[in-house]
C-alpha cells in the first residue's frame, strides 16, 4: 500500500479492501468499487471516507473524482479550439491549467501565472508583454500574490498562450482551483541590507516540488504557502495557510538562522497565522510543508467549501493533534524551540517596496516602482522589461503590494532609470496613500465582485491626497468580495464590496462595508468592523474624514493608525 496513506486511511482501506473480498463470495466482482491507486488515491480515499461517515461530497470533489483536469487537458483543448467558452465543470478544471472562464464579468479566460517568489526576468516580462497584445487585452494585472494575470484571452487562443508561456520559462500549472497558489517570499531576497535569510532557493524548491507532485494536485481547496525572510519588506506570511519566518536563535542546540512555522493564517476568515512552536532549518522546509498538505488532504472537509480550508483542521484539532500526525507523515518529530531563545525580527520598512534604497552590495540600488492598483499595458511592461536590463540586474520583483521593484541598478544609472520609468507613466516618488492602495480585480473582470475596486481605489487617493497631508504610511485595501483578495482586514483602512439598497423597491449601488485598525508584519491585525452600507461615490469622503480623525487624535506620528 502506497506510503502516502495515512494510519487511519490504511485501516479504512483495508477494510474497504476486506469487505470488497467478503463481498466477492456472494457478489460479482463487478460490483465491488475499486480501491484507489496511484498519487490520486489520497484525495479519492479522503472523500470516499467522508462519504462513508455521511458526508455529501461538494460539486468540486465530483467533477475532480469523474475526471481528472490533468487528464482532460486534451480534451479541454480541443473544445477551447472551436471558440467555445466552458462551463462550471470544465472551467473548475481548467484551473488547474491557469484559465478561469470570467464571464459574465469578461466573455473570455483569465490567465494566472506561478512566479515564484514574485522574481521574473526582463525577458520574461517583455515575453508576457507580448502575449497579452497577441493573446489577451494588451494588459497585464500585478496581483497580491506577486504574480502576473493576464485577461480578455479568447478561447481559441488558450492552448498557444500556455505553449508559448512555457517558451518563456513561464508556467501556469496549479494556479487556481484547489491547488497550492503562487509561492511568495520576501520581494528584496538576497539585496535586502536587513535580511536574515534569502528566500529564493526556499520559494524555488517549493516551486518545483509542487509542480512535480501529482499527489499534492489533490487538497479539499486552495492553499498558499511564503516564506519571510525577516528583511525591510514583509511577504505577508501570516496571511498564509503555511508561513515560514526566518529568525535567529540564540543560544542552545538550535542556535543559529532557523525558519518559525506558523500555521492557519485565512485573513478572509478572520485569521492570522499563529506560531507553533516548531522551528526548523531552511533546507528542511520543503519537507514539513509537503507532510503538512498530506495531512491537510486526508483530512480537509470536502463535504463545505465554506469550511474547506486548513484552519478548520486546525480549529477542530488544535496544534498538539495536527502536529502529530505531521510527524506521522514525516516519520520523525519536529523541532521545537523556546521563543525566549529567538531574537526578535529585524524591523520592517513600509515604504521598501517604492523609491530608491541602496542594497546590501555597495554601489548597488533597487528602485521600487509604484502602479496603479497593479495594471501595466504591454508597452510599459516591455519598457520597464528594458530599464531593468539596460540599468540593472535584469530582475522584475513584483510584489504582494502589486508593484514592481528593478534591482541591481549602479548609482551612477539611477538618474537615468527614474527618468526611463516616469516616461512610461510611473512615478518611484509615492504618496503615503498610493504606497499602499492595493485592490482586487473588482467588477469589471470578477464575476464575484460587488463593486468596481481598481477604479474606486483611485477615486479615493486622487481625492484625499487634494485634501489631506498624510505623513505616515497608510494601506487602503479595496476587496469586492468575501474572498479578500486584496486582503481588506489587514489594511489600515480596509472595504469589502457591498451592494448598498437605495429605495425600497431593492434597487441597489455599488458601495462598501468599511473597517479599521488592521495591520501587518510586527503590527499584524484583523481590522475592526466600523461602517457598512457606504456608497462607492461616498467612500472617498468617509476614508478622508478617518485620516482627519486620526491626524486630530494622535499623539504624535509615531503612533500608527491602528
Ligand atoms: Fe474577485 Fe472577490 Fe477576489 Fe475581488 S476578492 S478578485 S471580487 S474573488
Amino acid at each position: 500500500m502506497s506510503q502516502d496513506f495515512s494510519a487511519e486511511q490504511k485501516r479504512y482501506l483495508e477494510g474497504f479492501a476486506a469487505g470488497a473480498a467478503a463481498t466477492r463470495v456472494v457478489a460479482p466482482p463487478a460490483a465491488a468499487a475499486p480501491v484507489p491507486t496511484g498519487p490520486d488515491a489520497p484525495h479519492l480515499a479522503a472523500q470516499d471516507a467522508q462519504v462513508k461517515a455521511g458526508g455529501k461530497l461538494v460539486d468540486a470533489e465530483k467533477w475532480k473524482r469523474d475526471e481528472h483536469p490533468f487528464d482532460a487537458y486534451a480534451r479541454l483543448t480541443r473544445e477551447a479550439a472551436t471558440g467555445k467558452l466552458p462551463g462550471p465543470a470544465d472551467n473548475f478544471r481548467w484551473r488547474y491549467h491557469g484559465l478561469f472562464n470570467v464571464a459574465p464579468a469578461q466573455e473570455s479566460f483569465m490567465l494566472r501565472m506561478r512566479i515564484p517568489n514574485g522574481i521574473l526576468k526582463a525577458h520574461q516580462l517583455a515575453g508576457c508583454a507580448d502575449l497579452c497584445e497577441r493573446h489577451g487585452g494588451g494588459y497585464l494585472h500585478v496581483t497580491t500574490r506577486a504574480n502576473l494575470q493576464m485577461r480578455e484571452i479568447r478561447p481559441e487562443s488558450v492552448k498557444p498562450l500556455l505553449e508559448e508561456l512555457m517558451d518563456l520559462g513561464l508556467v501556469a500549472r496549479g494556479s487556481g482551483a484547489d491547488n497550492i497558489r503562487n509561492v511568495t517570499g520576501s520581494p528584496l531576497a538576497g539585496i535586502d541590507p536587513t535580511e536574515i535569510l534569502d528566500t529564493r532557493p526556499l520559494a524555488r524548491d517549493w516551486h518545483f516540488h509542487i509542480l512535480n507532485e501529482r499527489v499534492l494536485y489533490g487538497l479539499p481547496r486552495k492553499f498558499n504557502v511564503s516564506f519571510d525572510g525577516g528583511g525591510l519588506s514583509p511577504a505577508l506570511e501570516e496571511t498564509n495557510d503555511i508561513g515560514f519566518q526566518a529568525v535567529r536563535v540564540t543560544e542552545g542546540p538550535e542556535a543559529g538562522i532557523r525558519l518559525r512555522l506558523v500555521l492557519g493564517g485565512i485573513s478572509g476568515h478572520h485569521d492570522l497565522a499563529r506560531p507553533t512552536g516548531v522551528f526548523c532549518r531552511p533546507e528542511e522546509a520543503t519537507a514539513i510543508a509537503d507532510a503538512i498538505i498530506r495531512v491537510f488532504i486526508d483530512h480537509g472537509d470536502r463535504t463545505n467549501r465554506n469550511r474547506a480550508r486548513l484552519k478548520y483542521v486546525l480549529d477542530a484539532w488544535g496544534f498538539d493533534r495536527f502536529l502529530g500526525a505531521v510527524e506521522d507523515k514525516l516519520g520523525r518529530t519536529l523541532t521545537r524551540i523556546d521563543e525566549a531563545l529567538v531574537a526578535p525580527r529585524p524591523a520592517t520598512d513600509r515604504y521598501a517596496h517604492v523609491g530608491v534604497h541602496p542594497q546590501r552590495q555597495a554601489g548597488l540600488n533597487w528602485i521600487g516602482v509604484v502602479m496603479a492598483v497593479g495594471r501595466i499595458t504591454g508597452d510599459q511592461a516591455r519598457g520597464l522589461a528594458a530599464v531593468a536590463r539596460d540599468c540593472g540586474d535584469g530582475d522584475v520583483r513584483l510584489t504582494v503590494w502589486q508593484n514592481l521593484i528593478l534591482s541591481g541598478v549602479p548609482d551612477g544609472r539611477l538618474a537615468e532609470a527614474e527618468a526611463r520609468i516616469a516616461a512610461l507613466g510611473f512615478s518611484t516618488r509615492p504618496t503615503p496613500i498610493r504606497a499602499g492602495l492595493v485592490a482586487c480585480t473588482g467588477n469589471a473582470g470578477c464575476k464575484f465582485a460587488a463593486s468596481n475596486t481598481k477604479k474606486h481605489a483611485l477615486e479615493i487617493a486622487d481625492h484625499v491626497e487634494a485634501r489631506v497631508t498624510i505623513d505616515v504610511p497608510v494601506n487602503i485595501h479595496l476587496t469586492g468580495c468575501h474572498h479578500s483578495c486584496a486582503q481588506h482586514y489587514i489594511g489600515d483602512i480596509g472595504l469589502i464590496g457591498a451592494r448598498v439598497p437605495v429605495n425600497e423597491d431593492g434597487d441597489t449601488v455599488e458601495g462598501y462595508d468599511m473597517v479599521v485598525g488592521g495591520g501587518f508584519a510586527e503590527q499584524a491585525r484583523i481590522g475592526r468592523p466600523l461602517w457598512k452600507a457606504v456608497k462607492a461615490e461616498d467612500a472617498p469622503r468617509h476614508v478622508e474624514a478617518l485620516l482627519r480623525a486620526y491626524l486630530a487624535h494622535r499623539t504624535g506620528p509615531s503612533e500608527s493608525f491602528q
